[in-house]
């Protein structure tokens, strides 16, 4: 099964796909955490991204693009997989298709998560990140049982250097203008489900199963 997961930051993206990918084990691909390692690591892919992440910029397409096309080419994606960051713009969507044309496969899903400006704003000024097993938490909604230290893993949690207001700002002014064009471009295609996620992760996880499971009852009939 193949899956698109598209909102703003701070829609609850990265949260839905670490639990789906669990849930339906598939790999969760999310082209954020693949650039920053790349940037904690240094590579040259890492180097060039680095200054567009920190003012809260798209990465160009060709570097983005040609790091998507390698993820999908391991092995663990044979089954489907959990997207959640790309595509970012038409081209990129354009890019995705051409991929999944040349394998002859489609995607099954794409949920646009839609949460109200304040919800993100909250959610991003307080999210906490592992910096081993990239798990997310929250300093008011949803805090560690032990101060800055991940539940999972014991890892040490930090902020994100791009969740900080101006950024946050910098990077809602990109999603709306050159990412939203996205929902009507998936709508065309009739895959698209739009919910809302303002409210909590259970919440926003039991719509996307159910919509899921209906499919696939429909399948088994
Ligand atoms: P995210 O973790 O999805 O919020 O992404 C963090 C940052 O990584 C974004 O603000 C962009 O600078 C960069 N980025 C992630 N995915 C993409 C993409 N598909 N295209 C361009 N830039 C991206």
């Amino acid at each position: 099964m193949r899956i698109i997961l598209l909102g703003t930051p701070g829609a609850g993206k990265g949260t839905q796909a670490k639990i789906l990918s669990e849930k339906l084990h598939l790999p969760h691909i999310s082209t954020g955490d693949i650039l920053r390692q790349n940037v904690k690591q240094g590579t040259e892919l890492g180097l060039k991204a680095k200054a567009f992440m920190e003012r809260g910029e798209l990465v160009p397409d060709e570097l983005v693009t040609q790091m998507l096309v390698q993820r999908i080419a391991q092995s663990d994606t044979r089954d489907g997989f959990i997207l959640d960051g790309y595509p970012r713009n038409i081209i990129q969507a354009e890019s995705l298709d051409a991929m999944l044309l040349k394998e002859d496969v489609k995607i099954d899903f794409i949920f646009y998560l839609d949460a109200d400006e304040a919800v993100i704003i909250q959610r991003l000024m307080g999210r906490l990140v592992c910096s081993v097993c990239g798990a997310n938490f929250h300093i008011k909604n949803m805090p560690p049982k032990n101060d800055m230290v991940c539940d999972n893993c014991g890892g040490r949690l930090y902020q994100r250097d791009d969740d900080n207001r101006e950024t946050i700002k910098k990077r809602l002014e990109v999603y709306r203008n050159e990412s939203s064009p996205l929902v009507q471009y998936y709508q065309k295609q009739q895959k698209l489900y739009r919910l809302s996620s303002n409210e909590e992760p259970e919440v926003v996880l039991g719509k996307i199963m159910r919509i899921i499971e209906k499919r696939h009852d429909c399948l088994k009939n």
